[in-house]
């Protein structure tokens, strides 16, 4: 970012001219990364606007993989690549699938495309990837106790960010990175809808010490029930995770969980209840939770665009609301704004000549490249979590009837991840490039010549 001797941002361009106004709705991890990726062009100015009074340490674990800490050193973000906030696996396998009652491994997944152990897998506690990002951001850019509760954008004059406190911020472009139940969203598409997946997870995050002399495989690991599972995993800072859930069917009246508020404490008792014939492996780690809380689930469909008016996107949560699957919403968010720089950058790269904003059509180019760098990748993922909402009644009725060697032949047939979790975001940018280059020149080839 240009900044002057005292160290802070410039309020004009590279030449002088005036900056590229961002406002962002949501000071989360995809609105903090975004903020990092836009302020990489000396032209551009953003403020941040988060709903919160204060960052607190809510959350439990978070987990990014290879594509998004990729995503993050090209960013330039390399403290939270360091193995000081988060932990990764001592084994090359990202993640490893033991048998609920036996402990066995019975099934492991691989890296297909990592070179380095700093790419592999890595495991935060949600508060200290945030913390990691927030040092990358000069502090005034960021404003607490601002609700978007509207968002009015003019394709010729910007955007209008209007706040729950009667206040008002204007902008050349808005970003809504308000999470997934986005307000910026629903102002552009009112008919998107979320619904309840029927999971709920029961999440605790503690001090490792509290394990004592507990022996136990070091390594992150899913451990596979017949309708739950268990995960558990060491986080950066010397604490724990725990993550249980239970599954029911979301078109039950009756089911249980459908009550339960995001991050409400949930009962220890239901929770030792759950796992109580479970290996006395996962029953020492549910002994060593001092609390549990409760994550319901929500997912919705993908969106046929994440851009409106030319002059507002979305970016994490907010644009693909996939519900936490395959513990992605790190990376995406990640991703995404990792996208939108490459777009911005291609259309409107950064040079000591610019004089002018980018044109309303060059700010429609950026969003167009951006999605169509996104929403094949986002959109197949999507795909794959609303076919499995569809089993939902499936897993409830799995654990009636079930046997064991149907369990184990479940484990060695599943889907591997690899293609979500190293996802390639440059090789999908340049894709996305030649593709709407081919769209153009068959456009002009169709015209008459004059
Ligand atoms: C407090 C919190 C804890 C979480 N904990 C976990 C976790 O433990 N494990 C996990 O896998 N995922 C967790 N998530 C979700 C995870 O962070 C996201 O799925 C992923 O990182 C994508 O991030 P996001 O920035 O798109 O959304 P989010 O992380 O949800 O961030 C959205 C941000 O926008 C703010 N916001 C919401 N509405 C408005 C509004 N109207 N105006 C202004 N600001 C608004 C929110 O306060 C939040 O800071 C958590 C999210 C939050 C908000």
């Amino acid at each position: 970012m240009a900044q002057n001797p005292a160290g802070k941002p410039l309020e004009n361009g590279a030449s002088g001219g005036p900056k590229f106004k961002v406002a962002i709705a949501g000071g989360g991890i995809a609105g903090l990364i975004t903020a990092i990726a836009l302020l990489k062009n000396p032209g551009v100015s953003v403020q941040i606007y988060e709903r919160a009074k204060e960052f607190k340490e809510i959350g439990a674990s978070i987990g990014l993989g290879p594509n998004g800490l990729r995503s993050l050193e090209k960013l330039g973000v390399e403290n939270a690549l360091s193995d000081d906030v988060s932990a990764r696996q001592s084994s090359a396998w990202p993640m490893i699938y033991r048998h609920w009652k036996t402990g066995e491994v019975i099934g492991h997944d691989v890296h297909k495309t990592v070179e380095t152990k700093k790419h592999f897998t890595a495991r935060f506690h949600r508060a200290h990837l945030h913390q990691a990002l927030l040092e990358n951001i000069p502090s005034d850019v960021i404003h607490l106790n601002k609700k978007t509760i509207d968002v009015k954008a003019d394709p010729d004059k910007g955007a209008t960010l209007y706040f729950e406190d009667g206040t008002t911020a204007e902008a050349d472009i808005c970003i809504g990175a308000d999470g997934i139940h986005s307000n910026v969203r629903k102002t552009f598409v009112p008919s998107h809808t979320l619904h309840w997946t029927g999971w709920v997870a029961l999440r605790a995050t503690f001090e490792a010490s509290r394990l004592k002399d507990l022996e136990f495989p070091e390594d992150a690991a899913h451990w596979i029930g017949h309708d739950r599972n268990f995960f558990h995993s060491h986080l950066g800072k010397g604490l724990f995770t725990t993550v249980g859930g239970f599954h029911a069917d979301p078109s039950d009246p009756n089911a249980p969980g459908q009550d339960a508020k995001w991050d409400d404490l949930g009962s220890l008792k239901d929770f030792k209840e759950l796992y109580k014939d479970w290996n006395p492996t996962v029953r020492a780690f549910i002994e060593a939770s001092p609390y549990i809380r409760l994550f319901p689930n929500f997912a919705g469909k993908a969106l046929d665009t994440w851009s409106f008016d030319n002059r507002v996107t979305l970016v994490g949560d907010a644009a693909h609301t996939h519900g936490g699957a395959f513990a992605a919403g790190g990376s995406l968010a990640i991703d995404d704004a990792y996208a939108l720089h490459l777009a911005f950058n291609h259309v409107w790269p950064a040079s000591p000549a610019q004089t002018d904003k980018p044109t309303k059509e060059q700010i429609g180019e950026i969003f167009r490249i951006y999605e169509a760098t996104r929403q094949p990748h986002v959109n197949r993922l999507l795909g794959v979590v609303h076919n499995s909402l569809a089993g939902q009644k499936t897993t409830v009725e799995r654990g009636k009837t079930e046997t064991d060697e149907q369990l184990r032949e479940r484990v060695s047939k599943r889907m591997d991840p690899w293609w979500i979790s190293e996802h390639d975001v440059d090789g999908a940018f340049q894709v996305a490039i030649e593709n709407i280059e081919i769209a153009q020149e068959k456009q002009e080839g169709s015209r008459p010549r004059l």
